[in-house]
């Protein structure tokens, strides 16, 4: 059933990839394995897939001693500061850094343990009040202030569109975010890259990818919907 739901998934990503003119190869999918058993996740792996994103730091380092080491794990969901310590060395990607506190945190771990964290800045470009990450007014001076410290090196930006039933209605933020992340590479700041766009979930990742999205984070489109009390 997984690796049906799957195929679906990435056969979605093809048609919009070669609808928008894109090669496939362009665009990385992130299962969002959030509230699912290992047993699922390894289900999905044992179908390809090597990237899975979770939300909680807890769950994700759980997993991730319990599961194969060429795993690429994404922490996609807001981060304290107190639990940076425990992902730092283990994530390939930290997607929600939305204050320069807790990128000097980050910077402060990584340097200790000697590595260099890859992250991104959350742009909350909906300026939904429910919603951590920055304005894109505050996104140029907060991405040159962390680009300023060690361990830490800036990829790109991700955002979290507005849960909405017709993904069409996200277009435009998506485009949106696609001009910030244009904007802030032609500054040419130090140690900064824009190469990585994480938008798009279930709802509308096809419309997220036609605006230039390079990961989109697909949870439910995989794994089924999410029971939270359980
Ligand atoms: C849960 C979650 C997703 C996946 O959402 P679906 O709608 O299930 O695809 C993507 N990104 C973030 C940040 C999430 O928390």
């Amino acid at each position: 059933m997984l690796k049906e739901n799957l195929l679906k998934v990435q056969e979605n990503i093809r048609i919009a990839c070669e609808k928008a003119g894109r090669d496939v190869s362009e665009v990385t999918l992130i299962a969002v394995s959030k509230t699912k058993p290992v047993s699922m996740l390894k289900e999905v792996y044992d179908a390809g897939i090597r990237q899975f994103g979770e939300n909680k730091v807890q769950e994700l380092t759980e997993k991730e001693e319990q599961l194969p080491k060429d795993i690429r794990w994404h922490m996609i969901g807001h981060l304290q500061r107190n639990k940076v310590k425990y992902i730092i060395g283990k994530t390939a990607l930290i997607h929600s850094v939305d204050s320069l506190r807790l990128a000097e945190e980050i910077s402060r771990q990584s340097t200790k343990q000697q590595v260099i964290s890859d992250i991104l800045v959350e742009v909350n470009i909906a300026g939904e009040e429910s919603k951590f990450g920055i304005s894109n007014q505050e996104a140029i001076a907060l991405v040159s202030e962390i680009a300023a410290l060690p361990g830490i090196h800036i990829r790109g930006l991700m955002t979290i569109a507005p849960f909405v039933s017709n993904g069409e209605e996200n277009r435009a933020y998506f485009r949106k975010m696609k001009e910030l992340s244009v904007d802030i590479m032609k500054q040419n700041i130090d140690n900064v890259n824009m190469d990585i766009l994480s938008m798009g979930m279930t709802g509308d990742y096809t419309v997220a990818i036609e605006e230039g999205s390079t990961m989109v984070r697909v949870g439910t489109g995989i794994f089924g919907e999410r029971s939270y009390n359980i």
